[in-house]
């Protein structure tokens, strides 16, 4: 038997000929980039995630460097963000003129972690950018009182969080503004890139909707530079179709990871601590093990492909070298990376493919005694 991490050609099959339609409709107008699918897709998004507005956009780097600009951030300007994430977080930092900043992690949550936070801010720092990684929402009653305290902008990270719940809010509706990706292998991903901001701020939304289109405000007339990152009419064709289906696949995600829970030893396979007020919607199914090498190749060797996701913490990349950090200095995310794996999950994946990866799992933690 053999389990990919993830499977985009099962979910295509079950909405095939949705999917051909409605891309069809696309060609026949051809409405290629912006158009009448976009904005329905702008309102739909902006709908299900509790938001006022959402601006489409490239791709989800491209929405945190169009979410920072709106915010005035640049030259000079710190921007705090976790030690465990995707470097496009990072990256959108420095690509407007601001210097990254990481705080680490918190060892159960894999979240950003508020004390740490706390203790990076500096008279220079502007805005916290909070990654709800693997899905799971970042703590952010403390960090939005943090930012409060200090006066700093909070934009969230949701590439990876599309419907997941904190408290009683939607993620994408709790920071000043919030960031999506929908690269196909997103929760909510389209057939090529795509990004989305959304915001209950105004001004802010109006700002991104220009900036994103060389700064429009008619065909020849443009109030300011700005950038091409627009999302293209097929795209939004499909997240339209996507998304009437993502509550269903997202409580599939929720089942199929309470599955694997309920079967791993969980002081062998340490996962994460999901607070009972929050929706986790397991983007990633992550746990933690010793002698994870081996137990990533064995688990390959037995046609389980599993991920790290990350396997080198954001300072410690070679990228930012420049700033000279040590393990030590992000001591839980420098752990982590060096236990992490994340196992096969997306709402298809069937209870006889978990069973399967939970059975290589058990037959390999004899082999390498993985407690943490
Ligand atoms: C995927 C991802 C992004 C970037 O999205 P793209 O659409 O690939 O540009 C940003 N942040 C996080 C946490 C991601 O997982």
């Amino acid at each position: 038997m053999k389990v990919p991490l993830v499977d985009l050609k099962v979910q295509y099959k079950s909405i095939k000929s949705e999917v051909d339609l409605a891309i069809s409709h696309v060609l026949e107008n051809t409405a290629f980039v912006g158009g009448h699918e976009v904005k329905k897709f702008e309102e739909n998004f902006a709908n299900y995630t509790d938001s006022k507005y959402c601006v489409s956009c490239a791709n989800g780097t491209d929405a945190l460097q169009i979410a920072l600009k709106s915010l005035g951030i640049g030259d000079g300007d710190e921007v705090i963000v976790p030690a465990n994430s995707f470097i496009a977080t990072s990256e959108s930092v420095t690509a407007i003129g601001g210097e990254v900043v990481f705080a680490d992690v918190n060892p159960l949550t894999y979240n950003m972690n508020p004390v740490d936070l706390e203790l990076k801010i500096t008279s220079k720092t502007k805005v916290v950018i909070a990654v709800h990684l693997y899905g799971m929402p970042a703590p952010m009653d403390e960090i939005m009182s943090i930012a409060k305290k200090h006066n700093l902008y909070v934009i969230e990270d949701a590439a990876q969080a599309h419907g997941a719940k904190y408290k009683d809010k939607s993620i994408g509706s709790i920071g000043d503004i919030a960031t999506f990706s929908f690269y196909p292998g997103k929760n909510l991903g389209a057939y090529g890139d795509g990004g989305g901001i959304t915001t209950n701020n105004f001004e802010l939304a109006q700002f991104c909707d220009k900036y994103a289109n060389h700064g429009r405000t008619s065909k020849y007339n443009h109030e300011f530079e700005g950038i091409n990152s627009r999302l293209d009419g097929i795209q939004a064709a499909v997240l339209n179709v996507k998304l009437n289906h993502i509550e269903k696949w997202t409580e599939m995600r929720v089942a199929n990871a309470d599955y694997y829970k309920q079967r791993l030893d969980q002081k062998t396979w340490l996962f994460s601590e999901v607070p009972g007020d929050v929706r986790h919607v397991y983007h990633l199914f992550v746990v933690r093990t010793n002698n994870r090498d081996q137990v990533l190749s064995a688990l390959q060797e037995n046609g389980v492909s599993a991920g790290i996701h990350y396997p080198i913490a954001l300072p410690l990349l070679d990228a930012y070298k420049y700033q000279n950090h040590q393990p030590e200095d992000f001591p839980v995310s420098s752990k982590l990376m060096s236990e992490i794996i994340s196992l096969p999950m997306y709402p298809e994946l069937s209870s006889t493919a978990m069973d399967f990866v939970m059975d290589q799992l058990e037959s390999i933690s004899k082999e390498h005694n993985p407690k943490v």
